[in-house]
């Protein structure tokens, strides 16, 4: 489908393909968006931009403009944090070391959680968790579907309650690295880092707050702002977020995999006003 120029614009900028979690090819994913009348995209997959390339083939002659993106893990007081980088250099060197470094952490994990596990006296675990996983860094589901194979237990779900979930021995948390460096890597190749789904960590409001104003002090500009699946009081309270700490707006489905009729791609509740939104700030502005 081609996007008419003179349409409103559509922006995502926010999603996944199956170079992380998602379920679609980066080339299915991009013509899904142009379906769905997504006219500006940015691939967001979790610490890697393996299917940059593939998607932006895709997206070239389909109308939809694709801006390169990524979803960075990193720590904040001990929390998981997500941040993503928009419109950064996509072959700056030191980017790509620091996505090989936090492809490295994952496989420390992956290979922590196997040694945790050793005991279960599971063959080849390791291998076997990372073809469940498709080649790629296994990660506990992978591992709760071999010990079900295995015959260890009898479910995922058993899995996850004896050998896997919270407080079990392959309960091992990623060791990424601290919020102001991950901010740094998307600063210094040129990129926006964006303070990702603000409610999904579960913070108060205060620590809500704490976590923003260390994040714009680290040199974070953006913040999302609507996302799916999000109330309109938690959509106010961001926006009020992003005013008082003077950071950009941005937005994006989180889109993983199709039908979730709670998420689809493009489909994203309207900023509220006020608010300056990110896309004025890429190297090529979105008159939007
Ligand atoms: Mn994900
Ligand atoms: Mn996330
Ligand atoms: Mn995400």
């Amino acid at each position: 489908m081609t996007i008419p120029q003179d349409s409103t614009p559509c922006i995502d900028l926010h999603c996944h393909s199956t170079a992380s979690d998602g379920a679609l090819a980066p080339d299915d994913l991009v013509a899904r968006a142009a379906d769905k009348g997504v006219s500006h995209l940015a691939l967001t997959d979790h610490d890697t931009i393996a299917g940059l390339q593939l998607a932006r083939a895709a997206a070239t002659g389909s109308g939809l403009s694709l801006i390169s993106g990524v979803e960075l893990s990193c720590v904040w007081r001990s929390q998981t944090i997500h941040v993503v980088g928009l419109d950064f250099h996509e072959s700056d060197p030191g980017f790509l070391a620091a996505l090989a470094g936090q492809n490295e952490n994952r496989w420390q994990r992956a290979r922590m959680i196997a040694d945790k596990l050793s005991r279960l006296k599971v063959e080849r675990l390791l291998e076997r968790a990372t073809e469940a996983a498709g080649g790629d860094v296994p990660g506990r589901p992978h591992f709760a579907e071999v010990l079900v194979e295995a015959g260890v237990v009898p479910k995922v779900a058993h899995a996850f309650k004896r050998h896997l979930g919270a407080g079990k021995p392959g309960d091992v948390k990623a060791c990424w690295p601290e919020l102001p460096e991950v901010v740094q890597w998307i600063v210094a190749a040129g990129g926006i880092a964006v303070l990702a789904h603000p409610r999904k960590y579960r913070l108060t409001a205060t620590r809500l707050r704490a976590l923003t104003a260390d994040f714009r002090r680290a040199g974070g500009q953006g913040i999302e702002v609507s996302v799916s699946g999000q109330s309109s009081g938690d959509l106010g309270f961001v926006a009020e977020l992003a005013r008082r700490e003077q950071l950009w707006a941005s937005q994006g489905s989180d889109f993983h995999f199709p039908g979730a009729p709670w998420c689809e791609l493009g489909r994203i509740t309207k900023m509220p006003d006020g608010l300056e939104p990110v896309w004025h700030h890429f190297r090529q502005p979105i008159e939007a």
